[in-house]
């Protein structure tokens, strides 16, 4: 163990390797519940080379690695386990490049999200991609999981923003695919193997984003509604109609939206009586007014069809935001006792309400003292299901129960956060035999000695 720290120390410099009571405990779990545990060493190389000789280190001496970002996953993927060292790349953060003519910036992989934001908007260009971990979370992160997040709807997953990245093999192999082109056939997609592989591929240390110029206008409006066939009225038609502006679509049913109201009191009930769904649409424009009329008259269309029954168009910044903190509400939700499931799931758009009928059913066939209150991006496919109960121990037996169900209908056990440790063991529910067999194959060329994320997603 003394010759591995000394190499580490070679290539990195003693105070960026760290043991024992140096690591600080963030560094020990990333947001979910996954058992936290203490990294063996934290290593924190500050460039694309380092990086490479400390993974070049552990691969010859197979030694596992755990790769960590910002720690804000929720999959458990950059939580330590047994005897593993972590990579940390907070030391590889900044902004390498913005490029105003193609739109495109250039950074490492270290560097949180809100930074490149921030970035982005000082040449009125935006990043695209949008979730409320924002200040921690970090850009090698998000495409590591093919984060979400509010977006989505207009511009893809983060996956659609990648035009290329910089990664780092098991063997210490630097693959330079800094593509900046939108249009590039030339061979392979290497950068996908990469997206969404949750660090078992291959540590991503840099990356090329495409921006894109901000709109002028947001308007926003609350909807109520009477059955889900409605709802997908409203989404077809204003897909339709307010095409690539149309950048939220939220659905809440009943039973979350009261229990927000509950839990924010603050916040009235904006329309005084009770319907059984909620809409949070979202368009935006560039000309103010223009758009304004726009988007009112696509509503009037819908109530006038009979599929909105009431609507309430934001009049101010204020009125929008306390639409939103309804939707957002789910953070308050969250901290409430009594949690058992969170599950963050997708499924055909047209399937979403057959599948929460059954779900409440078989909940309550099976269970006491249950509340399951469903909202979601449903544009995106992604419903988010939390269930209460008053018996904590039920939790792993509901969570299961939600999976085979969404074996069942066909949909994914993870939309946005990703497998980890958390889902592995339900991944055959969602993916095949032989796809399953096909990531096999993918991992065991690219990392043979299995040191990378080991244990994580298959
Ligand atoms: P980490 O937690 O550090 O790591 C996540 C995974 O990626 C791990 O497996 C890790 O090993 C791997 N990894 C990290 N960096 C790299 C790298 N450079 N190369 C290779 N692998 C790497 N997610 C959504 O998709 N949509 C949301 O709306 C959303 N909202 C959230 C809100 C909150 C309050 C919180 C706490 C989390 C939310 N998340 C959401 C989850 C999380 O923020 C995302 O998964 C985020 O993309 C993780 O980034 P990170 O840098 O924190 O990664």
């Amino acid at each position: 163990m003394d010759n591995l720290v000394d190499a580490f120390e070679r290539v990195l410099g003693r105070p960026n390797v760290l043991f024992g009571k140096e690591i600080s405990a963030r560094h020990f779990s990333d947001w979910s519940l996954a058992p936290a545990l203490a990294p063996d060493f934290l290593l924190r190389p500050n460039s694309t080379e380092k990086l490479s000789k400390i993974l070049s280190i552990c691969n010859s001496r197979n030694q596992p690695v755990v790769v960590q970002g910002g720690m804000t996953g929720l999959a458990g993927g950059a939580t330590p386990q047994s005897r593993e060292v972590a990579i940390s790349l907070e030391l590889m953060s900044g902004v390498q490049e913005i490029d105003p003519v193609g739109m495109t910036l250039s950074a490492f992989a270290g560097t949180p999200l809100q930074v490149l934001q921030e970035a982005a908007m000082q040449y009125n260009l935006v990043l695209p991609l949008d979730l409320a971990a924002r200040g921690s979370c970090s850009i090698g992160g998000n495409i590591a999981t093919n984060a979400g997040g509010t977006e989505v709807l207009r511009y893809g997953m983060a996956r659609s923003l990648v035009l290329g990245l910089e990664a780092v093999l098991a063997d210490g192999t630097i693959v330079n695919s800094m593509n900046k082109m939108v249009k590039n056939n030339s061979g392979y997609d290497l950068k996908q193997l990469f997206i969404g592989s949750e660090g078992t591929l291959g540590i991503i240390s840099r990356a090329v984003l495409q921006l894109q110029p901000q709109f002028q206008a947001t308007h926003t409006a609350l909807c109520a509604l009477n059955d889900y066939q409605s709802i997908i009225e409203v989404l077809n038609a204003f897909k339709r109609c307010l095409g690539g502006g149309l950048t939220g679509f939220e659905v809440m049913w009943a039973g979350y939206y009261r229990r927000v109201l509950e839990v924010l009191p603050s916040l009235d009930d904006p329309f005084g009586h009770q319907h059984p769904f909620y809409l949070l649409v979202e368009y935006k424009g560039n000309r103010v007014e223009e758009s304004a009329e726009w988007f009112a008259s696509q509503l009037y269309h819908q109530m006038e069809a009979g599929f909105l029954v009431d609507v309430l168009v934001a009049k101010s910044q204020q009125d929008a935001q306390k639409f939103w903190r309804i939707r957002d509400g789910i953070g308050e939700l969250l901290n409430l006792k009594g949690v058992v499931s969170n599950q963050d799931i997708s499924l055909p758009i047209h399937l979403i309400e057959d599948f929460s009928q059954e779900l409440l059913m078989e909940l309550d066939d099976n269970y006491e003292g249950i509340d399951a209150l469903f909202f979601g991006h449903i544009a995106d496919n992604n419903l988010h299901t939390v269930v209460f109960s008053d018996r904590a121990e039920d939790g792993r037996a509901i969570e299961r129960d939600i999976m085979e169900l969404i074996g069942k209908f066909g949909g994914a056990i993870t939309a946005e956060h990703g497998v980890g440790v958390l889902k592995k063991d339900y991944l055959s529910l969602s993916r095949n035999d032989a796809e399953i067999a096909l990531m096999r194959t993918l991992k065991q060329a690219l990392d043979p000695g299995n040191i990378l994320n080991r244990g994580r997603v298959i």
